[in-house]
């Protein structure tokens, strides 16, 4: 087999070994079926098992009550920037958003297309560099729901908690930073995340939807565009994406098997705590972009004092086996993106590079 090399990119984005391995051992022929998972239909037993499995362990893992469904729809996070607003919005028309980077813009831009925003709070004068305080939060009391994005992928801040809404329903997009700890699901109207950060392979969306919300949605709405549409029929209005929700099943019991969310956590905290920690030792050669209170450990982004020095390391790792280090192109700089399936060794390795690098261009 090829050599796989250490894979860090914001997404899509690394998958378990274990999981990468069961898939392919039975890839020709699903133990017990002898068809591949790429050939049964959506509305065969066999599939009908996977899924249900999948949202078992999913239910599960974030311990989720049965006031929620949990579907797999396609079109991306960027369809619910759209598919919230359409349908929970209405009928005050007004929502409550809180701009903390680059997605949360784009969700308020398709939100404004529905009714008016209350941007709650914003850090883009310092180029996202923060998570917002609870005090600064203006918020709306008479908004539809209060949205916040989990985790920003591209700045590398995370909300250590969420924001407190009060009696509005909290809607999440938790693309880049779902099952990497538990969250407390009863406090949520809403969480969606697109699949290839941290869960599976990209065009699956996971939305967990608390069921009270289906009664905003208006018939007018188009039937695909409709929640109201994919809980009745389970995620099978249409052809699901049948192999994203296969793999994010694999994904779920690694995690189950692993010892659950609680040991994702610990071990996710000790792998960005191995990195900020080398990055604040490096007297400045290396500079973390986030402040310390809000620092993301799924996405760690960094600088040098020149983008020539970037450009050397990001060149040069790669050619040492560490690939998806470049920065987004709106801040520039590095980008180590490690999420749940990343392993430690990985980061024990990009330390040492950094080391390294850091003493031949010091
Ligand atoms: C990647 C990402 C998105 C976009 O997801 P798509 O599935 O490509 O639409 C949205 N929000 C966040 C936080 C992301 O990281």
């Amino acid at each position: 087999m090829e050599k796989r090399i250490y894979n860090f990119s914001a997404g899509p984005a690394i998958l378990p070994e274990e999981v990468l391995k069961e898939a392919q051992e039975n890839l020709m022929a699903l133990p017990g079926v002898g068809m591949s998972i790429l050939e049964i239909s959506h509305r065969s037993k066999t599939f009908d098992d996977i899924i249900n499995q999948t949202k078992a362990d999913i239910k599960k893992l974030l311990n989720i009550s049965d006031d929620y469904a949990i579907l797999f729809l396609q079109g991306g996070a960027s369809l619910q920037f759209s598919m919230v607003p359409m349908n929970i919005m209405p009928p005050k028309n007004r929502a409550d958003y809180i701009n903390t980077g680059a997605w949360s813009k784009k969700a308020i831009k398709e939100a404004k297309r529905v009714g008016d925003v209350n941007v709650a709070a914003s850090s883009e004068e310092t180029v996202f560099n923060r998570i917002p305080k609870q005090e600064e939060l203006k918020l709306d009391s008479d908004a539809a729901y209060v949205h916040f994005t989990s985790n920003n992928t591209i700045y590398g801040t995370q909300w250590q908690n969420e924001p407190e809404a009060g009696s509005l329903p909290l809607v999440c997009d938790a693309s880049s930073d779902i099952l990497c700890r538990k969250v407390d699901v009863s406090k949520y109207g809403i969480i969606y995340a697109g699949a290839q950060k941290n869960m599976g392979p990209s065009g699956v969306t996971m939305v967990i939807f608390r069921k009270d919300l289906l009664e905003r949605s208006s018939d007018a709405l188009p039937t695909m565009l409709n929640y109201n549409t994919h809980v009745e029929k389970d995620s099978m209005f249409n052809t699901p994406n049948t192999f994203g929700i296969y793999i994010i099943g694999l994904v779920a019991k690694w995690i189950v098997n692993m010892g659950g969310l609680d040991k994702m956590y610990e071990q996710n905290k000790q792998k960005a705590k191995l990195l900020y920690n080398f990055i604040d030792s490096s007297s400045g050669y290396y500079k973390g972009h986030a402040e310390k209170d809000s620092r993301s450990f799924m996405n760690v982004t960094f600088n040098l004092s020149t983008e020539e020095l970037e450009k050397k390391l990001i060149a040069e790792a790669l050619a040492a086996g560490f690939s998806g280090l470049k920065g987004h192109r709106s801040v520039g700089g590095l980008r180590a993106s490690i999420y749940n399936a990343f392993p430690t060794k990985g980061v024990e390795d990009l330390v040492s590079f950094m080391k390294d690098f850091q003493q031949k261009n010091g």
